[in-house]
This record gives C-alpha cells, sequence and structure tokens, in this order.
C-alpha cells in the first residue's frame, strides 16, 4: 500500500503504491504507527476522486466523482480519532488537463502515477472528534 522513511522522531515521508486509495493508506499508516493526532501534506497524480462539499443552507453533503487524469496540486489534512479510529480530515485541490483546478473535501482518491506524503505526528497528544449538535458538523473535541 505504501512505503515510508522516517526522517525524525514524529515525522515520515510516505510513497504510495500505484492505483492504492489515499484515504484508506493514510488511515492504515496511522493505525500502523499508533499516530492519534498530526498533520498531512502531500501531492501526486489521481485517476479518479471523490470530492465533498457541504452546502451550510441546506447542511446537507454533496458528492462528486471525478473519473480524469488530474495532479493533486496540493493535499493538506489533519489526523485525529473517532470512535476508536483515525479520523482524516483531508482537502484537496487537483489540476486538470487544462491546468484548471478544482478541489474540496477529500473522501477517496485513487492514485495514478505517484502520490508522496509528508506525515507529522504530534508525539503524546490525542484528539478526538464528536458532532457538534448545532452544527451537525464533525469537529474537534479538546
Ligand atoms: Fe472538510
Amino acid at each position: 500500500m505504501y512505503k515510508y522513511k522516517q526522517v525524525k522522531d514524529n515525522v515520515y515521508v510516505l510513497s504510495l503504491d500505484n492505483h492504492v486509495e489515499v484515504s484508506a493508506a493514510l488511515a492504515a499508516f496511522c493505525t500502523e504507527k499508533g499516530i492519534l493526532a498530526g498533520k498531512i501534506i502531500g501531492l501526486g497524480a489521481v485517476s479518479e476522486a471523490t470530492f465533498r462539499f457541504l452546502n451550510p443552507n441546506t447542511m446537507k453533503y454533496v458528492d462528486k466523482t471525478f473519473t480524469e487524469q488530474m495532479e493533486i496540486t496540493n493535499l493538506t489534512g489533519n489526523i485525529s480519532q473517532k470512535d476508536g479510529k483515525p479520523y482524516l480530515h483531508l482537502h484537496i485541490t487537483a489540476s486538470r488537463e487544462d491546468y484548471t483546478c478544482i478541489g474540496g473535501h477529500l473522501l477517496t482518491a485513487y492514485i495514478n502515477g505517484a502520490c508522496e506524503l509528508y506525515v507529522e505526528a504530534f508525539p503524546g497528544v490525542e484528539i478526538g472528534r464528536r458532532i457538534d449538535p448545532k452544527l451537525g458538523i464533525t469537529l474537534y473535541q479538546f
């Protein structure tokens, strides 16, 4: 699913295998390393990705899948815990063949080419999440 190199006590460089799904690979890595909180940045190329948009007026999620070759011009995310499992909050910007960009909250993305990620764990820190009853969205719980 991935190869990685530990570059500091709490920092890893990852190279995902081709055709792997990014969110699943990152969750597996966090589980393997016992990372309970941290941050993620990355880049790469995908052939299919599903983005999510939250309409604040209706509070409904709108998901859309794009099946085309795109560069991940930026993937930014954070790591926390929900229900005892890694919870990844990922956002993505991806560029198309015509160099325009689309983006959103990232649900799934399938690598076609490469994906290079940097994961920084926050040692000794555990951050949970829960659904905010007023907003109906899953927020950090401090
Ligand atoms: Fe989001």
